[in-house]
């Protein structure tokens, strides 16, 4: 039977009950290292819990299901996932990056990612010329996040598809803002998709995860070694957190994305809001592009106060909302990424993205809307 996606994610990928004792409805944590062998050379299935664990099996095979994935590895972390994606690559390979990607992203690809010989070039994917017109013949991936973080730039992920197609690069997308809920990368033509499970797929703001979803059982393979390798694998209390999580992912976008909707709105007709950065406005630049590849506008939303006061102002006086990093979550948090998320990212690239004292993101969660609303109202006053 092929379920819906709601019903996959409260179910997973099939309807796994019978593989648990007792009936349980909900996955048992396997709260352990080590699997005893019925005999000599003989196994379970389970051996060791860096390798692999039946709470995190349940976890991983839910989210293959839902990215169309032929398989998908849980890590401690989004970038647990990211360092265990950069160990694929070759001494010597180019990597194209979106311009504007998560500050984490850059961090590790500049600070780590080069010290292992890989070079990164980042452009504005959002302009397919501008990325073809960079691959060179050391290229050996794009990596690519759409919407992009924080200034909500739309990738045309066919068009990055046909490049990568001609040029044998590796297509890899960050799919943390839209989850699969809206968007299904690997579908078009991504060959890994990159999830940090902290944000929308946890979705509580209560613990880190991280996902790496292959769409070739080649990679797939070689990833599986990397993870059991290098240990970047999620706990099962975790696993089991976000197995609870997931179930409502559904639900909780659908009131994440129409708050959203009725925030961005009127921050556009706030007199102190210069601009307003929404995928779901059809004003938005992408809005036609990011519409004929995925299913919604999630919930993130940037936005560029008056002045740097009014900024700190907001930052000062929101109550409801709290201000810290991080998003996806049932709570709204106001982040200031020039200090935050961004603090890493080199001045000069911040400055061309606009990502400056006046740019506060926002990730909106399921509070009643008018409240949000109020809390902004009474901030920016
Ligand atoms: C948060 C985030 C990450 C990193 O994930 P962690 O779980 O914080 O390690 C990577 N990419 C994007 C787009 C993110 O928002």
């Amino acid at each position: 039977m092929d379920y819906k996606i709601e019903t996959r994610c409260i179910h997973g990928a099939n309807d796994n009950r019978e593989r648990h004792p007792y009936g349980s409805v909900s996955v048992p944590i396997y709260q352990t290292a080590t699997f005893s062998h019925p005999g000599i050379g003989q196994s379970t299935g389970f051996d060791y819990s860096r390798e692999s664990n039946p709470t995190r099996q349940e976890l991983e095979e839910t989210m293959s299901s839902l990215e169309g994935a032929v398989d998908t590895v849980a890590c401690s972390s989004g970038m647990a996932a990211i360092a265990l994606c950069l160990e694929l690559l070759e001494t010597g390979s180019h990597i194209l990056c979106s311009e504007d990607l998560y500050g984490g992203s850059v961090r590790i690809f500049q600070m780590i990612g080069a010290n292992r010989g890989l070079t990164f070039s980042f452009v504005d994917t959002s302009q397919p010329e501008l990325v073809e017109q960079s691959i060179t013949d050391q290229t050996k991936a794009l990596y690519i996040e759409t919407p992009s973080n924080p200034t909500m730039r739309i990738t045309d992920l066919a068009k990055m598809k046909d490049l990568a197609e001609k040029h044998e690069l590796l297509l890899i997308v960050d799919n943390t803002f839209l989850t699969p809920y809206f968007q299904n990368p690997i579908a078009l033509g991504a060959d890994l998709v990159i999830h940090s499970g902290t944000k929308f797929l946890g979705g509580h703001n209560d613990t880190l995860a991280g996902f790496l979803c292959s769409g070739r059982e080649d990679l797939a393979e070689k990833i599986r070694f990397l993870y059991k390798t290098t240990g970047s694998c999620l706990s099962p209390f975790d696993s089991f957190l976000l197995i609870r999580g997931m179930k409502t992912l559904p639900v909780r976008l659908e009131r994440q994305q129409e708050n959203a909707m009725r925030i961005a709105q009127w921050l556009q007709k706030n007199e102190k809001v210069r601009e307003v950065y929404y995928v779901g406005l059809p004003e938005h630049p992408g809005y036609e592009i990011n519409r004929s590849q995925s299913r919604g506008f999630g919930s993130m939303i940037s936005f560029q106060t008056d002045t740097p006061q009014t900024a700190r102002k907001v930052l000062e006086k929101i109550h409801l909302i709290s201000y810290a990093e991080s998003l996806g979550g049932v709570e709204s948090l106001l982040t200031y990424p020039m200090l935050q998320t961004h603090g890493d990212v080199p001045e000069p690239l911040r400055e061309k993205l606009g990502i400056t004292d006046c740019f506060l993101r926002l990730s909106v969660g399921i509070e009643n809307a008018d409240d949000l609303i109020e809390d902004l109202r009474q901030a920016l006053e």
